[in-house]
């Protein structure tokens, strides 16, 4: 097998390597039924075990919290950012959001199209470079939700603890950070994760709320944007993707065997150390873009003393086998996303890299 690079995208982004090779191994005859799990109908019991198995696999790794319940969507997580309001913002109510960065953004500019909204702490005047104060946030009496970001993966930061909402459900746009480290999901009404940085592909949604709150009767909206329709059909309202939601079961296995999210957040965060320290230790020649005590462990910003600078340090990054260091098109500088299925050997290679790079041109 050739060599494989050395993948720090953002999203889609790197799985890992044992992952795709069992889904190879199964590609064209998945368990003996001589056909792909691409080419089944979601209706069998083939499918459905796969189905049922990622979804026992998600509340497991949290410890089977009690009255939740797993739902597989599409869309993307963008479009959680409308189907919040439009299930949770009812009439004389008010959408609470956190505002952390651009994805913080995008959600609180979709509840805007639905209801009345608020902002419960910011940071924008510190161009999102760090957390705001958790411990005095605005929360009116008629607040429907408090929506966090907890890991802004453009700006690179991440919630190191998470508000406390009393009887105000929080709900958690966790695309980036989800099952990076050890989770205590019982502190939210909802938590939600596009599939394609830290679970699989892209193509599926992962939902994992409070079975209540799933359950709540909208009737004004698309069957289709309803979350008791996935509730009540298991997420086989109609057809789901099946493929992503094979692979997603397949990552959830490997995190199960690689010790879970114990060990998932022991090695992420000896991989963030490596380049942090190697930042910190660099007499200014790299500069880390947030405050070191908001840095994220999934989505690791830099710069250089230009953006010339940092050119060079992608290309010449790239002859090395380096792919997705440069930053987010909206901010510049650089970026290495180091999502749980990226190797420590590739965040070492990166650390010797940064080292040479600084000697050549420091
Ligand atoms: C990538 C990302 C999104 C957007 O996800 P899509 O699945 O592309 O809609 C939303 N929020 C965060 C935090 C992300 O990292």
């Amino acid at each position: 097998m050739n060599k494989r690079a050395y993948n720090f995208n953002a999203g889609p982004a790197a799985l890992p390597l044992k992952v795709l090779e069992r889904a190879q191994a199964e590609f064209v005859d998945f368990r003996g039924t001589g056909m792909s799990i691409m080419e089944m109908s979601h209706r069998g019991a083939v499918y459905e075990s796969v189905h049922n198995e990622a979804q026992e696999r998600l509340l497991r790794l949290l410890g089977n919290p009690k009255g939740y319940k797993v739902l597989f969507l599409q869309g993307g997580a963008s479009t959680q950012f409308a189907m919040i309001p439009m299930n949770f913002l009812k009439q004389g109510t008010v959408g609470s959001y956190v505002m952390t960065g651009s994805w913080a953004d995008k959600a609180l500019k979709e509840a805007k199209l639905f209801g009345e909204t608020s902002i419960a702490a910011s940071s924008k005047e510190d161009q999102y470079m760090r957390i705001p104060d958790l411990d005095h946030l605005e929360l009116p009496d008629r607040t429907a939700y408090l929506h966090i970001t907890s890991n802004e993966t453009i700006e690179g930061v991440q919630f190191q603890k998470y508000p406390e909402t009393g009887q105000v459900p929080l709900i958690a746009d966790m695309s980036s950070d989800i099952f990076c480290r050890v989770t205590d999901v019982n502190k939210f009404g909802m938590i939600y994760a596009g599939a394609q940085k830290n679970l699989g592909p892209s193509g599926v949604t992962v939902v994992i709320a409070k079975e209540d709150k799933l359950a709540e009767q909208v009737e004004n909206i698309p069957t289709m944007f309803r979350y008791s329709t996935f509730l009540k059909n298991n997420s086989l309202y109609n057809t789901p993707p099946s493929f992503s939601v094979y692979m997603v079961n397949e990552v959830l296995r490997w995190i199960e065997e690689e010790g879970g999210l114990t060990a998932m957040e022991q090695m992420n965060r000896e991989k963030a150390a490596l380049l942090y320290d190697g930042i910190d230790q660099s007499g200014g020649f790299y500069r880390g873009c947030a405050e070191p005590r908001d840095r994220s462990l999934m989505n690791i910003t830099f710069r250089l003393a230009s953006e010339e600078l940092e050119k060079l340090f992608v290309k010449e990054s790239e002859k090395e086998g380096f792919i997705g260091l440069k930053g987010h098109r909206s901010v510049g500088g650089l970026r290495a996303s180091t999502y749980n299925a990226v190797p420590y050997e590739s965040c070492k290679a990166l650390a010797d890299f940064m080292d040479v790079f600084q000697k050549q041109h420091g």
